[in-house]
């Protein structure tokens, strides 16, 4: 149980690799705070998975990307737990399209959720965790961010985005014992990669050397190493969690 005492917030907990993170982080010890936005039934399913094998959850929706509903929502946190150690801006969507049709509002969307949603949380938690003199701020970012794909330009941007926000963190608050990492997922099995068809599955197969789509525990694992004390030592770095299809 290292991370006994220890409390955390997993954006977008509630599904896929943020629910992985949850569970693993519990199992650590830790008690996790489970944020969603709108699938409440879900986001109960992981509280109770926790609480039935004797670990502590909460859930705590809000809109990462809404500044006022995050800032309210980490404040109560904060006030109830009366500390906050380590959080995962996990939390994110995609509304891809190829350039000459992709919208404004899809670019925004996604830049607001997967990029500002991060600043914001990290920005709720700073104060806290500076007062603390202890976080760990832990970033989900993508392969995507680093490569490229083509119909998925907000996407990129926003998690290549991700990797800045995360290294000018962890020079701004390493004196205060608080370190910033990324994960980069490769293609993991999730809702948000269930609409693949299957030729696109087959042919991304064939470009991972590991030849496996990974899973959501695969991500947990690297997030659970830097949240743990095996990780302390560790800031301004990025994972790639990804079968080896970027290296
Ligand atoms: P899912 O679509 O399965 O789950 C997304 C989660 O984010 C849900 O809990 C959802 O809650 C929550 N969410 C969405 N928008 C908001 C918001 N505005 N405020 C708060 N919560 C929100 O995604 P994955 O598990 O697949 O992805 C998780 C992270 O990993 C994302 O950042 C994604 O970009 C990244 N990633 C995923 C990869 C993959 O292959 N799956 C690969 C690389 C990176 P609700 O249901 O309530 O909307």
């Amino acid at each position: 149980m290292i991370l006994q005492g220890k409390t955390a917030l997993v954006t977008g907990g509630s599904r896929g690799i943020g629910r992985a993170i949850c569970l693993r982080l519990a199992k650590m010890g830790a008690k996790v705070y489970i944020n969603y936005v709108s699938g409440l039934a879900a986001a109960e399913s992981v509280r109770d998975e926790i609480a039935a094998s004797g670990g502590q959850a909460a859930l705590l929706p809000f809109d990462v990307a809404d500044a006022v509903a995050s800032g309210e929502a980490i404040k109560k946190l904060i006030a109830e737990a009366g500390a906050i150690d380590i959080l995962v801006n996990n939390a994110g969507i995609t509304r891809d399209g190829l350039l000459a049709r992709m919208k404004e509002e899809d670019w925004d969307a996604v830049a607001d959720t997967n990029l500002k949603g991060a600043f914001l949380c990290a920005k709720a938690v700073s104060k806290q965790m500076m007062k603390q003199r202890y976080g760990r701020i832990i970033n989900i970012a993508s392969v995507v961010g680093f490569a490229g794909n083509p119909g998925q330009a907000n996407y990129a941007a926003a998690k290549a985005g991700l990797i800045g926000l995360t290294k000018a963190l962890a020079r701004e608050l390493a004196s205060r014992n608080i370190t910033v990492n990324a994960v980069a997922p490769g293609y993991i099995v999730t809702e948000m990669t269930a609409a693949l068809a299957e030729e696109a599955r087959a042919q991304l197969q064939r470009e991972i050397p590991l030849a496996v789509l990974g899973s959501a525990q695969d991500v947990a694992g690297a997030v659970a190493y830097l949240a743990g004390p095996d990780g302390g030592y560790i800031t301004g770095q990025t994972i790639h969690v990804n079968g080896g299809m970027y290296m």
